[in-house]
C-alpha cells in the first residue's frame, strides 16, 4: 500500500512523505539514539495520533516540540526543587490493606494533609495530585489560547500521567532495594520496552485495542483509578523478577549489555526474555493505557476550555527531525 503511494509521487514529494512516515516510527529511531527516555516520548507521539481534529492537526503541527520535551519533567527533577516528588506516589507506606486502598484512600489533597501531614504527604509522592493540578493548568492553557503554556502543560500532564502508569511507581520499594531486586525499576520501564517495542501495539487504528480519544468528566478518577491499577500490579512485577531469578541463578541473571556505544551491567537478554514472557504484555498493556489516558485528558481539558480555535502554526526552533527533513529536501 504504502509502495503504491510512492508510484505516485513526485521525487520531491516522495522524500518528504518518505521522512513523514518516518515520523511513525519514532518510537525506533529514539530507542536507537535516546535510550532511557524512549518510552516517554514514544507515548506521548502516540497519544497524538489517538487526538480528534481539529485538536490533532493542533498537536500533529507541534509534533517534534512535544516529542522531544516529553522527558523535561524528569530533567527538571535534579535542578528544581519539590519537582521530584511529583512523579510517584508510596500508596504502601499509608498502611492499607490492597482490598480497601481504592475504597478508603483520601483522592483529595487536602483531606490526605489534614489526615496524615503535609509533610509526609509530600514526601510519599504526590504524582496523582501533581497530574490534576496540571489539568487544571492545561485547560487554563486553552482558556487562554496561550500557545506555549498549552504545550508545556500539555507535555508535563502526558509525563506525570504516563509515570503513574507504572507499577513502581506506586512503591516504596520503587527500585527493589526492599527485596533484594535492585535494578528492578530500569529493568520494568527501560530494558523491557528497548527490547520489546517492536513487538508492542502502539497506535490506534481499526484493529488496534487504542481508540479515538473520548472526553472524560471525571479527570480525578481516571487519574487516580490508572495509579491503583498500577498499584495492584506490583506484586507481579516483584514476583516474577524473583522467580526468575530463582530459577536462573544468580550467575545468569545479569550480564553486560550493548547499549549504544557503551556496555552496562544489566539483567541479561534471556532474563529480560523470560520476564517479558512471564509478564505476559503487561508492560506493552500498561503503556497502551498511558496513551489512551494521556490522549482523554488532552481532550478533555481543551473541551473543559470551551473548544477554543487553535492555530496550527510551528513552534519556535525546529527540531532535529525537521532539520533532517529540510536537509533531505534541499
Ligand atoms: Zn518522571
Amino acid at each position: 500500500m504504502l509502495n503504491h503511494r510512492f508510484l505516485e509521487l513526485s521525487p520531491s514529494k516522495k522524500t518528504v512523505d518518505y521522512v513523514e512516515r518516518l515520523g511513525h516510527f519514532t518510537c525506533l529511531i529514539l530507542l536507537l539514539s535516546s535510550w532511557g527516555f524512549s518510552s516517554h516520548r514514544c507515548i506521548h507521539d502516540a497519544a497524538i495520533q489517538t487526538l480528534p481534529d481539529p485538536l490533532y492537526t493542533f498537536f500533529k503541527s507541534h509534533r517534534s516540540w512535544i516529542v522531544a520535551h516529553a522527558v523535561d519533567a524528569d530533567l527538571r527533577k535534579h535542578g528544581v526543587i519539590g519537582e521530584a516528588e511529583k512523579h510517584f506516589i508510596d500508596l504502601d507506606n499509608y498502611g492499607f490493606e490492597l482490598d480497601s486502598l481504592v475504597h478508603l484512600f483520601p483522592r483529595n489533597q487536602i483531606e490526605a494533609n489534614s489526615r496524615y501531614g503535609d509533610s509526609l504527604v509530600f514526601a510519599n509522592g504526590i504524582g496523582p495530585w501533581s497530574a490534576m493540578t496540571t489539568y487544571y493548568r492545561l485547560v487554563e492553557s486553552f482558556s487562554t489560547k496561550n500557545e506555549q503554556l498549552i504545550l508545556r502543560n500539555a507535555v508535563d500532564l502526558g509525563h506525570y500521567v504516563a509515570d503513574l502508569h507504572v507499577p513502581l511507581h506506586t512503591t516504596s520499594n520503587y527500585n527493589g532495594a526492599e527485596t533484594g531486586q535492585r535494578g528492578i525499576h530500569s529493568l520494568w520501564e527501560t530494558q523491557l520496552p528497548e527490547q520489546f517495542i517492536g513487538t508492542y501495539q502502539l497506535t490506534p487504528g481499526i484493529d488496534s485495542k487504542l481508540s479515538a480519544a473520548v472526553y472524560i468528566e471525571d479527570h480525578r478518577n481516571t487519574i487516580w483509578n490508572a495509579t491503583f491499577t498500577s498499584h495492584l500490579a506490583v506484586d507481579s512485577v516483584l514476583y516474577f523478577e524473583a522467580l526468575i531469578s530463582l530459577e536462573m541463578g544468580i550467575h545468569a541473571t545479569h550480564a553486560y549489555v550493548e547499549r549504544g556505544r557503551t556496555q552496562q551491567r544489566m539483567r541479561s537478554q534471556e532474563f529480560a526474555t523470560q520476564y517479558h514472557t512471564a509478564l505476559d504484555g503487561q508492560v506493552e498493556r500498561r503503556m497502551q493505557q498511558s496513551i489512551s489516558t494521556i490522549g482523554n485528558l488532552w481532550y478533555s481539558a481543551w473541551i473543559d476550555a470551551g473548544q477554543p480555535s487553535l492555530q496550527s502554526k510551528t513552534v519556535s526552533g525546529r527540531s532535529w527531525l525537521e532539520k533532517i527533513k529540510q536537509w533531505i529536501v534541499q
